[in-house]
């Protein structure tokens, strides 16, 4: 075991109410195997009264710096490394022009592999332990990021990405002899299934780009193999921009809504996460709600394509799940703290929605246990649980250092009360604050 002394942030249980954050300023958390060998926090609290509990575990002091819990990213491209900062006039454009162009490079092995030991990395560095990660329409892409996160000991979900139609030739799922893209595209799909998920940190994600690039049968295809493998992720985007909505409608006229096609296919279920969610009504939410289905809110990359403005009490009147990710490359960054920024702002704009002002605890929730929550990793029914410190649950943390420059030195020190520090820290904040990246594992 090992035992880390350090100011700790964490979670309450979920039971507790949502979003409540826990602080202690000379804190000890404990480390351990469980029963199955994984490294999970065993206890976590006050200094004086923790370490009297294990008298015999080596402390490593980390004197002025702030422990909390790995963040969770719920929507990322690691093809799209090279595409952040592209500029374009919009969404479709965007794709045309930079992202489509650049997914093609991921056929071949090596390009794969080099970008995803790139990703990973860079993940690490901003203090994102877990991620919900697209790769691209080849299955090389998706074999070279797994063996990547399983080499840095990850918890990575990521999937190949089914798209038939409405792309570059280059890029929709290939046949091979007699068998069609459509077909190959869904045995690719159980085949890495079988080989990738629940293997050590590993999940699958079925991955349907958008509805507008896939078939009906290719629809109907994932929905029955989200059915068949019932643990397994999926993951598409919905409701992002207004142009993707008015196509979506027109292809599949038959549907309630752009959002109900996906639960029209079998495509809507708990581990089920939907990138943007922006162009709701209640119908939409409450199905959100009534299938268990999570959002990724992409505030950074919402605010880059003009996309729209997440719509917070929405979510919350209706009640249906949700967290935060970068959606880099559409998102600006890697930084968690830019990503809770941005969802500040895109809460507080109140000229398309109610604008409100989200806590910086609710903002930090939404980027850890709350995002877990939504992937289904809250250790709900023994399951493993991340993005949080709570015993119990797999220990990947952050070691920040609120004085990493003169600015957050200057302005932590003024903080009064909890929501004053983690406001400082969300708005200054970026790489420089993470000073080390755990990943369960001992130091
Ligand atoms: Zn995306």
């Amino acid at each position: 075991m090992n035992a880390y002394r350090a100011s700790l942030l964490w979670f309450a249980p979920r039971s507790e109410g949502v979003a409540r954050a826990l602080f202690e300023k000379d804190g000890l958390l404990v480390v351990g195997p469980d029963l199955q060998g994984r490294q999970v926090v065993q206890a976590i609290g006050g200094y004086s009264t923790v370490s009297k509990q294990y008298p015999q575990v080596p402390v490593q002091h980390f004197p002025g710096r702030i422990i909390a819990p790995g963040f969770v990213d719920l929507h990322i491209h690691y093809p799209q490394i090279d595409v952040i900062g592209s500029p374009a006039s919009g969404l479709l454009p965007w794709l045309e022009n930079y992202t489509f162009p650049e997914e093609n490079r991921f056929s071949a092995p090596d390009h794969s592999a080099q970008a995803a030991t790139f990703f990973v990395a860079e993940l690490l560095r901003n203090g994102v332990t877990t991620a919900l990660t697209f790769a691209t329409s080849h299955p090389e892409s998706v074999n070279a990021l797994f063996a990547e996160a399983q080499a840095r000991r990850m918890r990575m979900i990521t999937g190949l990405v089914l798209m038939d139609r409405h792309a570059p030739d280059f890029l929709v799922n290939q046949g091979q002899g007699s068998v069609s893209g459509t077909e190959q595209s869904l045995r690719d799909t159980e085949s890495l299934i079988q080989r990738w998920h629940g293997v050590d940190r590993l999940g699958y994600a079925i991955t349907p780009r958008f509805a507008p690039t896939s078939t009906d049968a290719q629809l109907r295809g994932a929905g029955e193999l989200a059915k068949q493998f019932g643990d397994v992720w999926i993951q598409s985007h919905v409701a992002e921009n207004k142009d993707e909505i008015t196509w979506a409608r027109e292809l599949f006229p038959a549907s309630r809504s752009y959002l109900a096609t996906y639960d029209d296919f079998g495509l809507m279920r708990e581990r089920a996460i939907y990138a943007h969610c922006i162009h709701f009504d209640d119908d939409d939410r409450a199905l959100m709600r009534d299938t268990g289905a999570a959002a990724a809110i992409s505030p950074t990359s919402n605010l880059f394509l003009g996309s729209g403005f997440f719509d917070y009490e929405g979510a919350d009147r209706v009640g249906y799940q949700y967290g935060l990710a970068s959606d880099v490359g559409g998102g600006t960054s890697f930084s968690p703290f830019h990503t809770m920024l941005a969802a500040y702002y895109v809460g507080r704009e109140g000229q398309t929605k109610p604008g409100l002002s989200l806590t910086p605890q609710h903002l930090w929730w939404q980027h850890t246990a709350g995002a877990a929550g939504a992937l289904g990793l809250d250790g709900a029914n023994g399951g493993p649980a991340v993005g949080n410190l709570l015993p119990g649950c797999e220990a990947d943390f952050v070691v920040l250092n609120p004085q990493a420059t003169p600015l957050l030195a200057r302005k932590t020190a003024l903080a009064s009360n909890l929501d004053e520090l983690l406001f400082s820290l969300i708005v200054l904040g970026d790489d420089r604050l993470v000073e080390k990246t755990v990943i369960s594992q001992a130091l």
